[in-house]
């Protein structure tokens, strides 16, 4: 029998921040591929409207109403999911804020909320998820990391440190668990129009033309741009792609 490549009927999937931008152009993908979905994330209306979207468009999704930053409330989302959907073999660490401040000016409590957020969230949840894709004989783990992950920036100390951070948390991961059949990798999405960017564009001078001019594809990201990777790395088709940190953004990171 052949593999089906890019098969996910059966599949659960929970997708952090998966009520809007990034999260929700994966979580669109994961549910077109067949995958039932777990839309994590603090907004309950927006999660409500994600759910309705996904649903209507054939798919099994459910909300499930969580600060990722929150120990107990990420052991209770992996229970809600394993009770609800049955299983977990997919989970995307994508739930992520950035406090655009120079190094000297950001205060421990804001430095503590960017990295609680975009780096100890994806511990907790992939180390609540862990024993569901053991038990299952594999999973995939997808975590969002960020030009900055590569680059530096004057004005984003806490969220470039996060999505460093991520990176090697991503290739620890894909060492302990290889022997698990778990795969994980990282995704570094360009710049992309979504909620967390548009206040970017308002706050940093001509960040809208610098964008366009770097991006050899000549167009800011659209969320439609992430259904496709994530497929690939929640998919078959990856199961020997593990560690990797994969720029999802029009050449950005590759021009001269
Ligand atoms: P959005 O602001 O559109 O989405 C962020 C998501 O994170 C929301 O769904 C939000 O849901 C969720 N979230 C934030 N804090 C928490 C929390 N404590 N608990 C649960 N959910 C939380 O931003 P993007 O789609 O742009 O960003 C998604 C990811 O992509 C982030 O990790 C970001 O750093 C990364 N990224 C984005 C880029 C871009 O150009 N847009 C570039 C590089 C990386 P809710 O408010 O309901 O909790």
């Amino acid at each position: 029998m052949t593999t089906k490549l890019f098969d996910l009927a059966g599949k659960v999937a929970i997708v952090t921040g998966g009520n809007g931008g990034i999260g929700l152009g994966m979580a669109r993908g994961l549910a077109q591929a067949g995958a039932a979905v777990a839309i994590v994330g603090r907004n309950e209306a927006k999660s409500a409207a994600a759910v309705a979207e996904l649903t209507q468009g054939g798919a099994k999704a459910i909300a499930v109403a969580t600060d990722v930053t929150d120990k107990a409330a990420v052991a209770a989302m992996a229970e809600r999911v394993l009770s609800e959907l049955g299983r977990i073999d997919i989970l995307v660490n994508n739930a992520g804020i950035n406090i655009r401040k120079p190094p000297h000016a950001l205060d421990i409590a804001e430095w503590n909320s960017v990295v609680q957020t975009n780096l100890t969230s994806a511990f907790l949840c992939s180390q609540a998820v862990y024993p569901a894709m053991k038990a299952a004989g594999g999973g995939k783990i997808i975590n969002i990391g960020s030009m900055m992950s590569i680059f530096g920036a004057s004005f984003t100390p806490a969220y470039a440190a996060s999505k460093g951070g991520i990176v090697q948390f991503t290739r620890s991961c894909a060492c302990a668990w290889a022997a698990d059949n778990i795969q994980a990798n990282a995704v570094l999405p360009g710049w992309i129009d979504t909620d967390l960017t548009k206040r970017a564009r308002q706050e940093i001078d001509g960040l809208h033309d610098r964008v366009l001019a770097r991006t050899p594809a000549a167009r800011w990201g659209a969320i439609g741009d992430f259904a496709g990777i994530a497929v690939f790395l929640a998919s078959p088709a990856s199961d020997f792609v593990t560690g990797t940190a994969i720029p999802i953004d029009g050449g950005f990171s590759i021009m001269g």
